[in-house]
C-alpha cells in the first residue's frame, strides 16, 4: 500500500494503534513491526505453532490482509512512502488521522477504543514474568513524539493509575553507566487482560503459566481473563511525565544531577533503600528513661496523664524531639523524648495549634538538657525561640 492511500482511506484502529506505537522510517518505506520471543516457562513447540496463528489474528483485528511475514518471527505492514514524508511529517499526518476518527472523541472505552490499545500495546508489548505488567520500550526522537503518551492518557479512558513509565535517563543503570537500557512504558498486567484482552494466545498462555489465571476466547476472537480488578493507589504518570519534558528531557545532565532526581521522585524501585528506625534506642529509652512525660512534667501528675501497665510503670510514648522524615541523621539517642500520650498526640503535624506545639516544644527543650543540646547543633543556633520555631515546622 501507498502512504497516500494509507492516510486517504479508512484504517482500523488497530492499525493505527500500531503505527502510532512504532514506525520506522527507511529506504522509501514506512514500517510498523510486531513480533515475540518465546518463553522458558513454555515449551518451545507451543512457541512455533503460535506464528502463523498470531499472523492471522494480526490480519483478523485489521479487517484487513496487512501484515505480513518480515522474518520468521517477525510480521511488518510495509507502505510505500510515495510522499517523501520525513519522521515528524508522518508523525502529524498519522495524529491528525487518529483525532478525526470517530472512535477517538467517544467518552467511555468502547470496542474501537480497545482495538487502538492492542494495536498501541500487544504488537510490542511483552509479559512481564516477575511483575505484573505489559510492557515496551518506548521510543521518541523528538519531545513531540514522547506527547503521544499524554495523548493516550487523556483520550483512551484507561484508568492513569494503569500506566507505569520508567525513563531512560532516570534508570539505575543508566546513572551507573552499566547498562543503557530503553526507556519502559507498563500497563498493569491485570487491568489489561481484563478489560482489554490478548489477541495472541501464546501470551495468554504465559500468563496463566506465571499467574495462574484462566483466560477465554471470545467471539472477536480475543482471549479476556477472569481476574480481580487491581486497586490503584497512585495516579503520578502525568507529573512524570511533565516533570521529564521540563527537566531532564534534552537538558544534558550530568549523572550526579540525574542521581538527585532520582531519589527527590523516590523511584519505586528504590524504596527498599529507604532507612528503617533504630529499635534499639527506642527500646533503651523505654526502659532506662524516667516515666514523666518531658511536655507536661512541670504542670500535671504523670498518673493524671497515663495509665499504668502491666510492667507497673506508667505508660509512655517515645517521641523524636526534632521529626526524623527521611534523615537518618535525627534518629538518635540524644533526639528522643518520653511524652505522655496526650501530649505525644499534640505534636503530630496539625494535630493541635501551633501556638500550643510550640509552647510544649519550648517545656520539653527546657526540661530535656540532650534533646536542647542536639537541636542547637541540628538547627546551629543557641537561641531557643528559634529552635522552637524551627522544630514546629518541620513536625511531621
Ligand atoms: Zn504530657
Amino acid at each position: 500500500m501507498k502512504v497516500s492511500e494509507f492516510l486517504n482511506n479508512t484504517q482500523s484502529p488497530f492499525v493505527l494503534g500500531a503505527f502510532f506505537s512504532r514506525y520506522v522510517i527507511e529506504k522509501g518505506f514506512i514500517q510498523t513491526i510486531s513480533q515475540y520471543k518465546s518463553t522458558k516457562f513454555l515449551d518451545d513447540s507451543i512457541y512455533k505453532s503460535s506464528l502463523p496463528l498470531y499472523l492471522d489474528a494480526l490480519n483478523y483485528q485489521s479487517s484487513d490482509r496487512i501484515w505480513e511475514y518480515k522474518s520468521k518471527t517477525s510480521f511488518q505492514i510495509v507502505l510505500e512512502n510515495d510522499l517523501d514524508l520525513n519522521n515528524d511529517r508522518f508523525y502529524k499526518l498519522l495524529l491528525r488521522k487518529i483525532m478525526l476518527s470517530p472512535f477517538f472523541i467517544g467518552e467511555i472505552l468502547d470496542d474501537d477504543k480497545k482495538e487502538f490499545i492492542r494495536g498501541f500495546f500487544e504488537i510490542r508489548g511483552s509479559v512481564d514474568t516477575s511483575r505484573p505488567y505489559l510492557s515496551q520500550d518506548y521510543f521518541y526522537n523528538s519531545e513531540l513524539e514522547l506527547k503521544r503518551l499524554r495523548l493516550l492518557i487523556d483520550n483512551f479512558n484507561i484508568p492513569e493509575e494503569a500506566f507505569n513509565i520508567n525513563f531512560r535517563e532516570l534508570q539505575s543503570q543508566f546513572v551507573s553507566g552499566e547498562n543503557r537500557r530503553n526507556t519502559q512504558f507498563r500497563i498493569n498486567l491485570f487491568w489489561y487482560i481484563k478489560n482489554i484482552g490478548l489477541i495472541n494466545e501464546y501470551k495468554a498462555k504465559i500468563i496463566k503459566e506465571v499467574y495462574g489465571i484462566n483466560y477465554k476466547r471470545n467471539i472477536d476472537e480475543i482471549f479476556y481473563f477472569e481476574c480481580e480488578e487491581p486497586s490503584f493507589t497512585k495516579a503520578m504518570i502525568n507529573e512524570r511525565l511533565g516533570f521529564y519534558l521540563n527537566t531532564i528531557y534534552g537538558k544534558n545532565l550530568s549523572n550526579y544531577e540525574i542521581d538527585k532526581i532520582r531519589k527527590d521522585l523516590e523511584f519505586e524501585e528504590e524504596k527498599n533503600d529507604k532507612f528503617k528506625r533504630d529499635v534499639n534506642i527506642v527500646k533503651f529509652m523505654r526502659i532506662y528513661a524516667p516515666d514523666i512525660c518531658a511536655g507536661c512534667n512541670d504542670i500535671y501528675n504523670i498518673k493524671d496523664r497515663s495509665f499504668l501497665t502491666r510492667q507497673n510503670r506508667y505508660y509512655t510514648e517515645i517521641h523524636h524531639c526534632i521529626s526524623v522524615g527521611k534523615d537518618k541523621e535525627l534518629d538518635v539517642l540524644k533526639n528522643l523524648v518520653k511524652l505522655c500520650p496526650t501530649c505525644h498526640r499534640a505534636l503530630g503535624k496539625g494535630s493541635s495549634s501551633a501556638e500550643y506545639q510550640k509552647e510544649l516544644i519550648k517545656r520539653i527543650l527546657n526540661s530535656n538538657q540532650q534533646n536542647l543540646e542536639f537541636a542547637k547543633i541540628i538547627f546551629a543556633s543557641d537561641d531557643i525561640n528559634i529552635l522552637v520555631e524551627k522544630i514546629q515546622e518541620n513536625l511531621k
